[in-house]
């Protein structure tokens, strides 16, 4: 188990032709956002900042490392959920890294959202605002960072 804190780390990520929805989606969500600690690859972060309002770390741009610093900090325990808003109908350059994304959020069992209507359940759940007690798959004898107890 992990224990997800109360003010949880939260990614943001969205393709450009949902960059818009992003925006859109976290205007209307603004009040609850800002109540937790946000990271987002660097042309999501810029719109946040400058379009919403909301103080977010800004990671690289999504096709120059920004998702594989999104993915790494899951893989060692430091974000605990993530609304990446991808697009469907139009190929990435960096569609390795997409994958590589969506993939170990999978492996962790972190809570994603790849649309708006999933972000909307999510962030209107009543564990937003609690301590949650994630359970993180053991994979045999692999070691783990420390911030794990069970
Ligand atoms: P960006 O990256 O926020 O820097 O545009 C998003 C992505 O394409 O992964």
């Amino acid at each position: 188990m992990s224990m997800v804190p109360q003010r949880k780390r939260i990614a943001l990520v969205a393709h450009d032709n949902k960059k818009l929805d992003m925006v859109a989606w976290a205007k209307f969500n603004k009040k609850t956002l800002s109540a937790h600690r946000l990271f987002a690859t660097g042309t999501t972060g810029k719109m946040l900042q400058d379009d919403v309002g909301l103080e977010v770390t800004r990671l690289l741009s999504g096709p120059l490392g920004g998702d594989l610093q999104l993915g790494t900090k899951i893989a060692e325990h430091e974000l605990d959920m993530m609304i990446f808003f991808w697009d469907p109908l139009e190929p990435q350059p960096h569609d390795v890294d997409v994958r590589a994304l969506l993939r170990i959020g999978v492996v962790w069992n972190i809570p994603m959202a790849s649309n708006r209507a999933t972000a909307d359940f999510l962030i209107s759940s009543t564990l937003m605002d609690l301590p949650y007690d994630r359970i993180v798959p053991l994979y045999g004898d692999v070691k783990v960072p420390g911030k794990l107890s069970g």
